[in-house]
């Protein structure tokens, strides 16, 4: 394995457990991490209690090839992850929204479990270990690969440094789980695509992905900041709406946050990056067109006419958030509810619902949650993540071009991938001597 985050530890352990239900000489599990503590991006996953699923997960919750991903979540589905954090000693509880947190509200307690059971199989974790290089080793063969993790035969050699030495590992399979570019402080800066690519795999273009979204300085957001609330967002590519949903915003000092933007962002992000006319429109009255707002207004005035404007607003908003948005349809909050002429009602109608948040940019990598784009479902044989492109070779998690929503489906993702990649590797491997060494050079 190269990386230990989620899908490493995973396939390490489903590899482990394939390889003990064996009579034969078990065989030598390697996992090298780049950073010097394991298990960074799971601590910090979930506000620090690590979502680790959802309660009902499909493809549907994700973007990238379709088949693939139905494929990969029938074979380690949200049931089954429960099953393996039970026989993992680590109980879920599930939050309202169909969340899947440990009881204990602590991720620690999922890395914990993740590193116990990899000692309780023997799995040699090697951490400051940064990988530098894979190839196909003198007596290793053919750059076809089949299903498993390609020909019995293949020889990979891995490079890597580690305390200030480079040393290499002779192996006959190589489950890359380097990740993406998401938060790379925590190690997951992106080098695994070069590693797979000097093997034949391609890489997409790539992109942040549940990602807060910055704004134009001297827009409201900042005097809103802390504020949250519901609301509906829409993107808009050269006119055209690509994408529509509601949830939780969150106003900041810098733009706009919270899961409903974390989700959308994909789709402003990817729609900007491609030169689109990109437009990304709030309703904080989810579900209603502006003239659903205009008769609304019309029919709070004939209520309590001579409430202010401001107050009527506050009924339904934050208060905060109501003066700015009458600030944003250039109607005076004093006005009297009853006095709120034609035009300004329907400019008022709009700010409602039809807002344009003034995005300049996404906020980067440092603080999105997940990378959009990678290597190509394509290129991998979605029963055993086997690499198509090179005999021995086998991928995982999110260095796959596949993210999902906020929710937990990430998590899913790289334990699923983990679980195919990790049996496969030592499945095809079968009848074989184990012939891994380290030998420093
Ligand atoms: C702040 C934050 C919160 C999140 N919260 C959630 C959540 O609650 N639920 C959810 O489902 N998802 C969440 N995610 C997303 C989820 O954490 C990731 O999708 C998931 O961790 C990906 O797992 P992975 O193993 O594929 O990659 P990573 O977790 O990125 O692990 C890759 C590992 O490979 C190592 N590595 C990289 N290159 C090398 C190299 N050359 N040599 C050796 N080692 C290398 C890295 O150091 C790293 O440890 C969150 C992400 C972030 C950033």
């Amino acid at each position: 394995m190269i990386g230990a985050g989620a899908a490493g530890l995973a396939a390490a352990i489903f590899a482990g457990e394939e390889a003990a239900r064996s009579d034969e000489r078990p065989a030598r599990i390697v996992v090298l991490e780049g950073a010097n503590r394991i298990g960074a991006k799971i601590l910090v996953s979930g506000g620090g209690r690590c979502n680790v699923t959802h309660e009902r997960v499909s493809a549907d919750d994700f973007a990238g090839a379709r088949n693939p991903i139905r494929n990969v979540l029938a074979a380690f589905d949200a049931d089954a992850t429960k099953r393996w954090f039970a026989s993992l000693g680590v109980a879920l509880k599930r939050e309202e929204t169909g969340k899947l947190f440990p009881v204990s509200d602590s991720a620690r307690t999922v890395v914990d479990a993740l590193l116990a059971r990899c000692r309780a199989l023997g799995i040699e974790l090697h951490t400051g270990a940064r990988v530098v290089a894979l190839e196909r080793a003198p007596g290793g063969s053919g750059d076809d690969a089949a299903s498993g993790g390609g020909d019995a035969g293949a020889h990979l050699g891995v490079t890597y440094e580690r305390g200030g030495r480079t040393h290499e590992l002779h192996v006959r399979r190589v489950i890359v789980t380097t990740g993406g570019r998401s938060l790379p402080r925590t190690g997951s800066d992106g080098s695994g695509y070069v590693l797979v690519r000097a093997l034949g795999h391609t890489v997409t273009d790539t992109h942040p992905a549940l990602v807060p979204l910055v704004l134009r300085r001297g827009f409201f957001h900042a005097d809103l900041r802390g504020i949250s609330h519901d609301a509906e967002l829409t993107t808009l590519a050269n006119a055209r709406r690509i994408d529509r949903r509601s949830g939780s915003l969150l106003w900041t000092h810098f733009g706009v946050s919270g899961p409903v933007v974390l989700d959308a962002s994909r789709h402003w992000v990817l729609a900007h990056a491609r030169g689109d006319a990109t437009q990304l429109r709030l309703s904080v009255l989810p579900g209603k067109t502006p003239d659903d707002a205009d008769a609304l207004l019309q029919s709070l005035a004939r209520e309590r006419p001579r409430a202010s404007l401001g107050r009527v607003l506050a009924g339904l908003l934050p208060e905060r958030l109501a003066d700015a948005l009458l600030h944003a349809a250039d109607v005076d909050p004093a006005t009297p509810a009853a006095q709120l002429a034609r035009d300004p009602r329907r400019r008022l109608a709009r700010c409602l619902t039809e807002l344009v948040l003034p995005v300049e940019r996404d906020r980067g990598w440092d603080f999105a949650e997940v990378t959009a784009g990678g290597v190509p479902l394509a290129e991998v044989d979605y029963r055993t993540m086997a690499s198509r492109k090179s005999a021995g070779l086998l991928l995982a998690g999110e260095i796959l071009d596949c993210d999902g929503r906020i929710g937990g489906f990430n998590f899913q993702w790289a334990w699923a991938t983990g679980f195919l990649a990790g049996r496969a590797a030592v499945r095809s491997l079968r009848g074989m001597q184990s012939s891994s060494s380290l030998t420093p050079r």
